[in-house]
């Protein structure tokens, strides 16, 4: 059999860490196999997709040295490979499903699913919907259909017995198929799910071997079955351990950096950064923790996937990425090596109109600047003192401030200047002399610099997030309580703000 693997990301954010890992090991599977690896654009959710996150996830993937045989961007013979571009290509599929009575149409109502909701989780099930709609008679369908009522199809999942599937790292995996919903197959505007799309193009693109996420293992039955309804072969499933925080929880953007970027924009040598996410997967013989990814393809043996999840612990990453900096880099390649992180013209030429001004000699742009390119900023308690609000006054505000930036997508200087007005009025604290303090310190670690709204777009949407996090951090942290607290504030802000 040809093995055929593939990543499958959704453009929905920034090009995450836990992508890259994946990536290596479709990549690393392809090789070892000498088959194919293929990148396909999951851009279903049409709301929350952007053109500009896709590009970003072959940015991202480039700078890691990661490469793919087919793709949106390079083509193939199983195109095309960006899934809004596949539409009709589902929904012919659907129907196939719901000619051979697999799938059906269900008109429950908004309010119908809420109520469905509430019933289920007191009577503690695990499934929301009730399956109401599950055998109606042709007649009540076409009735239906005749008032212009709007429907989802959805899969009909057996009732009774247990989904059972070898996945390659983790062994025999069974659930009750009591357990698992009449998943959706098609939304009310024609548009495939998650589920229905990737089981067609895994399918069609003639996929060998499915390698994702952990996070994934809740959807694989619902997959399982699929191809089943479909009478197709399933491909083998192979599951990789969750990338966890140093806090033991699955990595997440609220907490630690996640985005490659913040990884490419700090300085990381991309070796290293490889080198490290494969040891989140993966157990070299002689617990070897330095090797080139040619020596892990020409090795690799499925068995040494690891079943539990792995800690990206940055401080692992520094110690990798010295290590790479000393023994891969000879000395007389350093400087390129710097100048292609960013002392180069492209980068440098950023920040001449914010130092043309400022300085009195060439020296004083180290001083003006440094905040550029150094990764731990000098922050101590005297520091954000001048801010003069209580600690926790600025976690909080720092911590709107993200929220909303996130809900603007968007972290340029203006938005930032905006944001961080409208969060000053809504804490009722002044601008200038109490935030304007905080976030210099955060961003800058000193109370002056250059304009500070540019200098944050240079820096970065990935670093300025990373900063942000660190501050409230060293501020004392917001617990989960206040954090809970601060988010029904903030969900409600509009009515504080009235
Ligand atoms: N679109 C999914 C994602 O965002 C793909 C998961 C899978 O590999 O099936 O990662």
């Amino acid at each position: 059999m040809d093995v055929r693997v593939r990543i499958a990301p959704s453009p929905t954010g920034d090009p995450h860490v836990g992508t890259a890992y994946m990536a290596l090991f479709n990549l690393i599977y392809a090789r070892a196999n000498k088959g194919k690896f293929i990148l396909r654009i999951e851009d279903t959710d049409q709301s929350r997709s952007r053109p500009e996150y896709e590009d970003n996830i072959y940015k991202a993937l480039e700078w890691c040295g990661i490469d793919w045989d087919e793709g949106p961007d390079k083509g193939g013979e199983y195109g095309p490979y960006r899934q809004s571009e596949r539409t009709e290509i589902y929904q012919e599929y659907c129907q196939k499903l719901l000619d051979k009575g697999m799938a059906y149409k269900c008109f429950a109502t908004a309010e119908e699913l809420k109520e469905m909701r509430e019933v289920a989780s007191k009577l503690g099930k695990k499934q929301g919907y009730d399956r109401r709609y599950r055998n109606l008679s042709d007649e009540e369908i076409n009735e239906r259909l005749a008032r212009g009522e709007s429907y989802v199809v959805r899969l009909k999942i057996p009732l009774t017995g247990e989904c059972a599937y070898e996945d390659a790292v983790k062994g025999r995996i069974t659930v009750p198929w009591a357990d698992v919903d009449d998943q959706v197959l098609l939304k009310s505007d024609g548009f495939p799910t998650y589920h229905l799309a990737n089981v067609v193009d895994d399918h069609l693109m003639k996929i060998s071997h499915v390698i994702r996420g952990d996070e994934w293992m809740s959807s694989t039955p619902k997959h399982v079955y699929l191809y089943v309804a479909f009478g197709w072969q399933p491909p083998t499933f192979m599951h990789m351990p969750l990338l966890l925080g140093v806090d033991g929880k699955k990595l997440s953007k609220r907490k630690n950096p996640t985005s490659i970027f913040f990884y490419r924009d700090s300085g990381f040598l991309k070796e290293a950064f490889i080198n490290f996410l494969t040891l989140m997967g993966y157990s070299m013989p002689e617990d070897r923790e330095i090797y080139p990814l040619e020596d892990l393809i020409e090795q690799f043996d499925v068995k040494r996937i690891g079943v539990s999840g792995a800690v990206f612990d940055v401080r692992k990453l520094e110690w990798l990425n010295q290590h790479y900096l000393i023994n891969n880099i000879p000395q007389e390649k350093l400087w390129d090596r710097l100048q292609e992180w960013s002392f180069n013209d492209q980068f440098m030429q950023k920040l001449m109109p914010l130092a043309h001004t400022r300085i009195k000699t060439f020296g004083e742009f180290i001083e003006l600047c440094d905040f550029f390119f150094i990764n731990n900023l000098p922050y101590s308690e005297e520091l954000f003192s001048a801010s003069k609000i209580e600690p926790q006054k600025m976690c909080e505000a720092i911590q709107f401030i993200i929220w909303g930036l996130e809900e603007k997508e968007d972290w340029g200087s203006k938005a930032l200047f905006e944001t961080s007005k409208e969060i000053a009025s809504l804490l009722e604290i002044n601008h200038k002399k109490n935030l304007m303090p905080t976030l210099f310190a955060s961003l800058m670690g000193k109370l002056k610099g250059p304009p500070f709204f540019d200098s944050a777009e240079i820096l970065g949407k990935d670093r300025v997030r990373a900063r942000f996090l660190q501050t409230i951090e060293f501020l004392g942290g917001i617990s989960n309580k206040q954090m809970h607290s601060l988010k029904k504030q903030w969900d409600s802000r509009e009515a504080v703000a009235q």
